[in-house]
């Protein structure tokens, strides 16, 4: 179900565009349009909801996107050298876009711990 003033499901129905990496009947992977690393990909359901929180009680989409999430770290050839899988949920974690995606972080050292 597509929320009208969601701009990741404006993304998924390509009402908005994207560089899409991955897609299938419950998930797409696209580029982020501000990269914090070399490889920095989101993963999102099809299906709207707001986070992890909201997503958890939701299996197939869970399962969908960390698959979706490692398939796209095997395509960018991050398998071996590793990387880093985000999901931001609320205000303090600084969760800025309500439409739950992970984040697939490689291609560099990744710090730790986050900011
Ligand atoms: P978060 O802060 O965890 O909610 O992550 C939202 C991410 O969406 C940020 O990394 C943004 O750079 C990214 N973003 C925002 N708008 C777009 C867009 N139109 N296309 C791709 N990525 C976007």
């Amino acid at each position: 179900m597509s929320h009208d003033n969601c701009l990741f499901c404006k993304i998924a129905t390509k009402v908005i565009p994207a560089t899409f990496l991955l897609e299938d009947e419950h998930a797409c992977a696209f580029r982020d349009l501000n990269p914090m690393a070399p490889t920095h990909v989101l993963v999102i359901p099809k299906k709207h909801h707001v986070n992890i929180d909201d997503a958890a009680d939701d299996a197939l989409a869970v399962s969908c996107v960390m698959r979706m999430a490692r398939d796209v770290a095997r395509a960018e050839g991050l398998k071996d050298s590793g990387y880093r899988l985000v999901m931001n949920s609320g205000s303090d974690a600084g969760q800025s876009v309500f439409h739950w995606h992970v984040h697939v972080l490689g291609g560099r050292q990744l710090g730790w711990p986050p900011g």
